[in-house]
């Protein structure tokens, strides 16, 4: 297995690996950069097949979280850690600990957090080991699930993106169809009921659909009738990899604006909905909400402050919606381009 010629290695500061026999923790936390802070990225675990699988996962997954941050212009930097296993098997708390011993020797380069297969509790008990954890911090206003302000931030985001291609502020009347109604999504799908919007929603978990339709008169759609909408916004809030070469030539709407993570298959995905003159929110940038919540869960700050912070969503979304236009040039490969300007300074 390569580490330094691995493909995905790309710059990465620090990769490292640890092994603990007691509990039997196998663990790698990749530390992207720190130009602009400690990197900060949750903690995964997962059964990989391979430990080439999840060296893979974690470079990949830290190298985002540097921009992520940097576009969200948060003094943190981009990391990530996993745990080789089976998270609903082999979680004991001495392997927890042995994970809160590894994050400690960084010494505070490496901060984490709960990401899939890690939950608040399992931070808690990592949090016994080392103080380097974001989510838990005691007093702070904002503490526990990052989703509403995720939502909000995507609601944000996406009224940019109405206004930019539209001319418009208000949404009343706007269609949006949403796919997937879980944690974020159907929050969001609030707001845009409360801001006057049609929504259309579609989720494999028929629970959440019928929630969507019982408490926000929500029209629900079959997973594939969803594409082929004649709405105006289309929002992925369910997993990555949802634009597609199967997807984007069913595409009605004039906007991609969501809260998934990785939502274009691949990058050329962006440059195909540009040229069918889809304006593309890039994901990292709208759904940093997040983020910047566990920047002030850490930090601390009022959720006065903190709310302004996400707020500023809508001027990153609009200058990379500007400079696409002047530059010819994608909004994923704008946003891109302006993230590394500022972690590479
Ligand atoms: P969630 O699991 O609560 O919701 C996802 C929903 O999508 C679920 O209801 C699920 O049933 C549904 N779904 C899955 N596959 C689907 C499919 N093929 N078609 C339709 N529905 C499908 O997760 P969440 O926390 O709401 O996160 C949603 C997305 O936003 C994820 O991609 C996540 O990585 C991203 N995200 C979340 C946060 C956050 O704060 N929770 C922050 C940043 C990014």
């Amino acid at each position: 297995m390569s580490v330094f010629s691995h493909p995905e290695y790309q710059d990465h500061e620090h990769v490292a690996f640890n092994y603990d026999a007691r509990s039997g923790l196998k663990a790698i936390i990749a530390i992207h950069n720190t130009h602009l802070g400690p990197a900060l990225g949750g903690c995964r675990m997962w059964p990989y097949a391979s430990d080439e699988e999840a060296l893979r996962d974690v470079l990949r997954l830290s190298r985002g979280m540097t921009y992520k941050s940097a576009i969200a212009n948060l003094k943190l930097g981009g990391g990530k850690a996993v745990i080789i296993g089976d998270p609903r098997t082999g979680k004991t708390d001495a392997l927890l600990h042995a994970m809160g011993d590894f994050i400690e020797s960084l010494g505070g380069r490496y901060i984490t957090a709960e990401d899939s297969g890690t939950k608040v509790a399992d931070i808690a008990t990592i949090a016994e080991r080392t103080g380097h954890i974001s989510g838990l911090v005691a007093g702070s206003e904002h503490g526990g699930d990052p989703s509403p302000t995720t939502a909000y931030g995507v609601f944000v985001g996406l009224k940019t993106a109405v206004r930019y291609r539209f001319g418009k502020s208000d949404l009343a009347g706007l269609k949006v169809a949403l796919q997937g109604v879980g944690n974020v999504g159907f929050r969001l799908a609030k707001h845009l009921r409360d801001a006057g919007a049609e929504i259309y929603v579609t989720d494999i978990f028929e629970q959440n659909v019928d929630r969507a339709v019982a408490e926000l008169g929500a029209t629900a759609v079959s997973g594939d009738a969803i594409w082929n909408l004649d709405v105006d916004v289309f929002a992925p809030c369910a997993l990555g990899a949802s634009i597609n070469d199967d997807t984007i030539p069913k595409l009605k709407a004039a906007i991609v604006a969501g809260a998934a993570n990785n939502q274009l298959a691949t990058e050329a995905h962006g440059e195909v909905l540009r040229q069918r003159e889809i304006l593309y929110a890039p994901d990292y940038v709208i759904n940093a909400g997040g983020i910047i919540d566990a920047y002030y869960q850490r930090q601390g700050g009022s959720r006065e402050q903190l709310m302004a912070h996400v707020e500023g969503i809508d001027k990153t979304l609009e200058e990379i919606f500007s400079r696409s236009e002047r530059e010819n040039l994608p909004t994923h490969s704008v946003a891109n381009k302006m993230a590394e300007e500022r972690f590479f300074k």
